[in-house]
């Protein structure tokens, strides 16, 4: 009873914790309240089911908190999107665990099985298993491209959407045998595919569906959970799962939303890599712009538009834009950020770097808003993104990214892009933007030029 009392108050902590998280300036909060919620929940866990040996469990707990606090602690900021993918791939083998020790009593100590009704912890365990095993080895490959490990595009294989229906059809097949005929080895088989099943489906998905395959990730680690904590009936596992498992379902629709992509052609298709190298040649010429002359264009313009990307984020370039931002409003230009949804390389990147520099919120303009406002524009400060901003987007129907909604800049009378040099975006695919008669490019990290930028405006 009291048990139950302490799982309902750190499941309403985690909802609450959750709910903080929704707004940048409680975020900090509703992580530290999620946090208290879960620790609860361990404890309560710890003392309810009296492991047989406290110590090693303890001992093997804080071995975890030790790693998970130093890999933290260590990660910069660049790198903290594959962290969340590394994370929802232990949340998946965290699921898959209980799943085989599960499974591992069903199949050779039946007997002292508490849960009388086997039938129903066998379907709960099979969807843990095959869940968590692609979340897990699915999340390790998306690590992978994210940081470009390994390449971000689509990995496709002769025969690989037959290879795909092989698996999932192996994964049915060793569930129903187990269940039916609680076969030893098809128990085993279940395990092996579904951790096979994840990296084959994520290796062939790239470029600028990764948001997608990210959230869906995220979600599939939320559902692994929750059939987890049917197995085992604990109620804090059951609500997190589910609270993980819908919110990464919805974030995946507002993706797919954002990349104008159907859930079954992200899934199915694989993003074209190879279409790319024909039907984007560079054409035209770069036209380079000095930090002098660009400032006075800035100097002249009355309403500015900042468009942060990727770059921003690896440059750490956040306080930079916000202090030229500034600048440009005192010298008595409108100034606005153009957001896209998938800008950066994590939902909300752009949305939480913005917010670390204190950028007034109002003046984060969506996409559609944005677009509406880019004719009146004097001058478009891309920083550092270039897959959002691809006219090819609008332009080329041969293109990959054809569809996709993007920023579109090129609408703006002048159009400075600030990058390092020729680097691609993360889909590799080549920029029109970059050669279009109204850029300018303006070469250096991103953070230096708009220092420089910002330096030109005299006191
Ligand atoms: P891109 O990855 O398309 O482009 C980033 C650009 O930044 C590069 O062209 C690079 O050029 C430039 N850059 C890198 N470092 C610096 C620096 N220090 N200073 C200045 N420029 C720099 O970024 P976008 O934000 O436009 O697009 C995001 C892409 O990531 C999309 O394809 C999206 O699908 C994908 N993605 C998004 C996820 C999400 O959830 N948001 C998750 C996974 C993938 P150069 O090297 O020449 O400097």
């Amino acid at each position: 009873m009291c048990a139950d009392f302490i799982y309902i108050v750190s499941a309403v902590l985690l909802i609450y914790g959750i709910k903080l998280l929704g707004k940048t300036l409680t975020a900090r909060r509703g992580n530290f309240v999620s946090a208290i919620g879960m620790t609860l929940a361990i404890l309560i866990t710890l003392i309810q089911f009296k492991p047989h040996n406290l110590t090693l469990t303890f001992v093997i707990a804080l071995l975890g908190a030790y790693v998970g606090v130093l890999m933290a602690l260590k990660v910069q900021m660049t790198a903290m999107p594959e962290m969340v993918a590394l994370f929802n791939g232990f949340g998946g083998l965290a699921s898959v665990s209980i799943g085989l020790v599960e499974g591992i009593k069903i199949n050779y100590i039946p007997a002292i099985y508490y849960n009388s009704d086997i039938f129903f912890s066998q379907i709960a365990i099979c969807l843990t298993l095959m869940v968590g095993g692609v979340t897990f080895t699915g999340s390790l490959i998306a690590y992978g491209k994210l940081s470009q490990k390994i390449p971000t595009g689509s990995i496709t294989f002769c025969g690989q959407k037959w290879v795909d229906l092989a698996l999932f059809f192996l994964l049915l097949v060793a569930s129903c045998e187990w269940i039916g005929a609680h076969s030893i080895w098809a128990f085993y088989t279940l395990i092996l595919f579904g951790l096979l099943g994840g990296g084959v489906f994520v290796l062939h998905i790239g470029g600028g569906d990764m948001p997608v395959i990210i959230s869906l990730l995220n979600s599939f680690s939320g559902i692994a959970a929750c059939a987890a904590g049917l197995i085992i009936f604990n109620k804090v596992l059951i609500v997190a799962g589910c609270l993980v498992g819908t919110s990464g379902l919805i974030l995946t629709l507002i993706m797919c939303k954002a990349m104008n992509r159907s859930i079954k052609k992200v899934l199915l298709g694989g993003f074209s890599f190879k279409a790319t190298q024909t039907t984007t040649q560079k054409q035209g010429e770069l036209k380079q712009i000095s930090i002098e002359d660009a400032y006075y264009i800035l100097e002249a313009a009355r309403t500015v538009a900042i468009v942060p990307g990727y770059g921003l984020a690896v440059a750490q370039a956040q306080h930079a834009v916000k202090d030229l931002g500034q600048k440009l409003m005192a010298n008595g230009a409108d100034v606005y950020y153009a957001i896209h949804p998938v800008a950066g390389r994590m939902p909300g990147h752009m949305n939480v770097l913005l917010a670390e520099a204190d950028v007034d919120y109002d003046q984060l303009t969506e996409l559609e808003t944005a677009n509406g406002r880019f004719a009146d524009t004097d001058v478009a400060i891309v920083v550092g993104a270039n897959d959002v901003v691809n006219p090819a987007a609008v332009e080329n129907p041969g293109s990959p990214l054809y569809g996709m909604p993007i920023l579109e800049v090129f609408n703006a009378k002048t159009v400075f892009v600030l990058k390092r040099g020729q680097g691609k975006g993360f889909s590799g695919l080549e920029n029109e933007l970059f050669t279009k008669e109204n850029t300018r490019m303006i070469y250096g990290d991103a953070k230096s030029t708009l220092t420089q930028l910002a330096a030109e405006f005299k006191e």
